[in-house]
């Protein structure tokens, strides 16, 4: 059965708002991104059921998605959104979340994306072979690598494919700028987890007093409280 949580629905829907300047109860399910995400045949869940998903709440589901790693950043969903929703900006968004929050995501995708990301911290651009090299030791799945070795190839005899790697111009400050863009938002996840349980907390505190004051007062009557 699924349960909608109108909570966690309304906290990431301000996020949201807040940062990317995209209100989720604007989509009304046209499935126009859908249709023009040439990334979609391989996701486990559509732009626009994302988009359903955080309406109603079902917030973890997002963040542990293939989808939101897989997404190629085309930007086409936010092109066609008769309801001018940044729906990439969304997913980019969502994806840093899931990222600073260290959320589990399925199969191989986690590993790519930091081996993605990590090449480019260290080198400033994307050698793709040491990428994929980073990528293969990562998933520790010998099948996969032996899989696309066939695609060395073609990619070499057309010079898209370089063994060794070219640190770029300003790699350093690409790779500071990487680790504290990722310094930050670990830090600001931190912090929003810290706020939300001190304020439920705060909630449930006050819920158990209200809840005991009538007891006290029917003790101190001398009479039962029933619910
Ligand atoms: S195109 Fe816009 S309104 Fe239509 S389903 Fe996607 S996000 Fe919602
Ligand atoms: S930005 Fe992502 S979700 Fe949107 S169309 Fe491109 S691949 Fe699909």
């Amino acid at each position: 059965m699924i349960r909608y949580n109108a909570e966690e629905a309304a906290f990431y829907r301000e996020k949201l708002v807040k940062r990317v300047r995209a209100d989720i109860r604007d989509c009304y399910q046209c499935g126009n991104c859908s249709a023009g995400c040439p990334a979609a045949f391989a996701f486990d869940y559509t732009p626009n059921q994302m988009m359903r998903m955080l309406q109603v709440g079902l917030v973890d589901r997002v963040l542990e998605s293939r989808a939101l790693q897989l997404c190629l950043q085309c930007l086409t969903c936010s092109a066609r959104c008769p309801r001018n929703i940044d729906i990439a900006g969304i997913i980019e968004d969502l994806k840093t979340i899931a990222v600073a929050q260290e959320r589990d995501v399925p199969e191989h995708v986690k590993t790519f994306n930091n081996a993605f990301l990590s090449t480019v911290a260290q080198f400033g651009r994307l050698p793709e072979f040491s990428m994929m090299v980073l990528f293969y030791v990562g998933t520790m799945n010998p099948k996969m690598a032996l899989r696309d070795m066939g695609l060395i190839p073609p990619m070499v005899t057309k010079g898209k494919l370089k063994f060794v790697p070219k640190r770029a111009k300003g790699a350093d400050e690409v790779s500071r700028i990487y680790k504290k863009a990722l310094e930050q938002a670990k830090a600001r996840e931190k912090a929003e987890l810290a706020a939300r349980r001190a304020a439920a907390a705060r909630a449930s505190a006050a819920g158990s007093h209200s809840a005991a004051q009538p007891a006290a007062v029917a003790a101190a009557a001398g009479s039962e409280v029933t619910s």
